[in-house]
């Protein structure tokens, strides 16, 4: 998921400095107009006084449901939420004012629009998750003085922190970090803010022996004024907001330790990074840690191996060797996907895996791409193992004259290519070096444009339903600054990209400024059973590549024309795409797609043969069955095969015999009683196509 590296990006901040004198001797008691006499020696006392901002006969606080609530004096966003409830002021973590977030103690002087800010707000969570990594940091100075604070930034569910410390963290260090924070927070200490000019930040972090910090200051432009924040002897430099003290922090857990090199680059020296995670009260933590347990029980890796899918080793990193049940489940999947391309008018393709470098020059990819692809070296000409399969079916497309009549031309390949993925990011088949794309290249006219967008929407989303996938949430992006194409292309294509999604009412989100440089396109994400969000299929519209590889085909009235181009993978990658599967369901796959979709026990020796029979009749339907003949106990044979996740146990007795009957248990436990043969292959195709329906 994304991470934003607040402390870097944002330090030099949106967000309005806090006046620099404070209003405390203030009161809402002191109503009415303040006489500026009130401070004789306001002149000298606080050289940034305003008469004229600062005290004013009203000032109007608008608040989310539209109520108004006036001041004759300056109030702190805490002094609006007390004023509210007192609910609301010990749940305040801090506001939006007009828009910008800022602290509790921010002080409004001015007619403005208000939010209380609390942990049930995502912003909430962010300022109780970035609070914490001051805290971790705090609790890190305290206990290895050594160690220098770096970044640490918000990420989904938590934060992290990257120190420099030479010898390292354990994990027990961790543990007594952890308790440092308990202990930390309990204190309440106020966190403070303060500013200062960028020069100033430099010197004094350099002081304090922080030369990485110093080091970040340095690349924030001079003259800028910065905010640190203080709570006890430590100080950070932060944009903000954060709580007003300590005690808002209650239910956090520090995660794991790794490994991360300063600035993400491998030639610099390696850092300590601790994860956490922080939530607002200890309920939330809670259901967290559980998701985390869920999560790793579902690992793909883990049942992967328990279920004989597939293994990787070091001879092959980031490369899958699927065993038989793996490759069984990996061909079923291939095999639907197939079926779809036939019904929605594909020519499915095959190209080479590896092409002349002039070729990937040509597409621009030797230029951009290079570090991530594989290149060798063939009687002196460079190739490139291909990394995408767009080159491969432009050069499809221009095989013989193409004409108007000819279009939309719907090329798909089940394309394998290769990425130079860094080694430490490769993560079972999630993240692989080598994998295979469900990958098509539409090439059509302008005018077709809205129509296959529409098309490929459909297809996309019966798709995903077909494996389970009923929460879909789409975003479209659009024009970067960086493009290219006319703006009548864009305005066109993006228009074609949100009228697909409305026309079928489908909710989406924008992301302007996301598109790619060649042109906008669609992302879809996944929700799987415990929420996880997985990005998968994608539909971009590209009026880059057709040119640059001389595609073209001859107009209605003779001219040449260039087509537009859409690339699309609905699966992405199938190899991923299976290990989301195998999360999704726990490995227990549905019946249509299981590897071993029955297997059948017989209870002694003596239905040997008819358990050989049924086997036979059953396979005769296609239907993916194994026996269990061995000698032993039924219940020992029921418990292995519902480990091995096998969808129906069908069990062989002589009463069963005698009947020509079959009884038929779920995995799940369930008995569904005895079932005559001749019916059986019938009931569970019934029940394969229930669930794809
Ligand atoms: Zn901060
Ligand atoms: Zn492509």
């Amino acid at each position: 998921m994304v991470e934003h590296l607040l402390d870097v990006e944002v330090v030099g901040g949106s967000i309005p400095l806090a006046p620099t004198i404070s209003a405390t001797t203030i009161s809402p008691g002191n109503a009415g107009l303040v006489p500026a006499t009130f401070f004789p020696d306001y002149d000298s006392t606080f050289p940034n006084y305003n008469l004229n901002t600062k005290y004013i006969a009203t000032m109007k606080i608008t608040l989310p449901d539209a109520s108004v609530r006036e001041y004759s004096a300056p109030a702190t966003v805490a002094q609006i939420a007390a004023d509210i409830g007192p609910g609301l002021a010990k749940a305040a973590l801090g506001g939006e004012v007009d828009g910008q977030l800022v602290d509790s103690s921010f002080e409004i002087d001015q007619d403005s629009i208000v939010r209380i800010i609390t942990g049930k707000d995502i912003e909430g969570l962010e300022i109780i998750r970035h609070s914490c990594a001051h805290l971790l940091a705090q609790a890190v100075k305290e206990l290895f003085p050594d160690a220098q604070v770096t970044i640490g930034p918000v990420i989904e569910d938590g934060f992290y922190y990257d120190f420099a410390y030479a010898p390292g963290f354990s994990q027990s260090d961790l543990e007594s970090i952890e308790q440092r924070m308990v202990e930390l927070a309990k204190k309440g200490t106020i966190i403070e803010r303060k500013t200062m000019e960028r020069d100033d930040a430099i010197s004094f972090f350099r002081n304090l022996g922080e030369e990485y910090k110093a080091k970040i200051i340095e690349e924030i432009p001079a003259q800028e004024e910065l905010s640190l924040y203080q709570q006890a002897d430590f100080v950070d430099l932060c944009r903000g907001p954060h709580v007003a003290d300590t005690s808002h922090l209650k239910a956090f857990k520090l995660t794991k330790l790794a490994g991360a090199y300063w600035r993400g680059d491998s030639s610099n020296v390696m850092l300590q990074r601790i994860y956490g995670t922080a939530w607002a009260d200890k309920k939330s933590l809670q259901d967290y840690l559980h998701r985390i347990e869920e999560a790793e029980k579902r690992d793909h890796r883990r049942i992967g191996k328990e279920l004989d899918l597939f293994h990787f080793q070091e001879e092959a990193p980031g490369m899958v060797f699927w065993h038989r049940d793996g490759w069984t489940l990996y061909t079923v999947v291939e095999r639907y996907v197939r079926e779809l391309l036939g019904e929605y008018g594909y020519q499915e393709v095959h190209t080479p895996q590896m092409l002349d470098r002039s070729l990937w020059e040509r597409s621009g990819h030797w230029d951009k791409f290079r570090d991530n692809m594989f290149t060798t070296q063939v009687d002196d000409r460079d190739y490139a193992i291909k990394p995408m399969n767009c080159p491969g079916h432009v050069q499809l497309f221009n095989q013989g004259l193409r004409s108007y009549r000819d279009l939309p031309i719907r090329i798909a390949e089940f394309g394998i290519v290769h990425r130079k993925e860094p080694s430490g990011t490769l993560h079972g088949l999630l993240r692989a070096r080598r994998f295979t794309q469900d990958d098509a290249h539409v090439f059509c006219t302008e005018d077709q444009l809205q129509e296959e967008v529409s098309t490929l929407i459909e297809l996309t989303y019966r798709m995903y339903r077909d494996f389970g996938f009923k929460e879909i949430e789409v975003a479209l992006s659009t024009r970067p600054e960086q493009r290219v194409g006319e703006d009548v292309l864009w305005d066109r294509a993006e228009k074609a990209l949100a009228l697909a999604l409305e026309e079928k009412g489908i909710a989406y989100t924008v992301q302007p400024g996301e598109g790619a440089f060649y042109g906008p396109k669609h992302e879809f994400v996944l929700r799987d059973s415990i929420g996880r969000r997985w990005q998968c299929g994608t539909i971009q519209v590209d009026f880059s590549m057709p040119g640059r590889l001389d595609a073209e085909y001859v107009t209605a009235d003779g001219a040449k024309k260039t087509p537009v181009m859409i690339h699309r993978a609905i699966l992405g990658s199938l190899e991923r795409f299976i290990g989301i599967l195998i999360e999704d369901t726990e490995g227990r796959l549905p019946f249509w797609l299981a590897p071993v979709q029955a297997v059948i026990l017989n209870i002694t020796d003596r239905q040997r043969d008819y358990a050989l029979e049924t086997e036979k009749s059953l396979k005769k339907q296609a239907i993916r069955v194994e026996s269990d003949l061995r000698n032993e106990k039924i219940g020992y044979k029921i418990r292995q095969s519902t480990l091995r996740r096998i969808p129906y146990l069908l069990i062989v007795g002589d009463r069963e015999m005698a009947q020509g009957q079959i009884a038929v248990r779920t995995r799940e436990g369930e008995d569904l009683g005895a079932i005559p043969v001749d019916e059986l292959s019938e009931r569970l195709l019934h029940l394969e196509a229930d669930a794809r329906r």
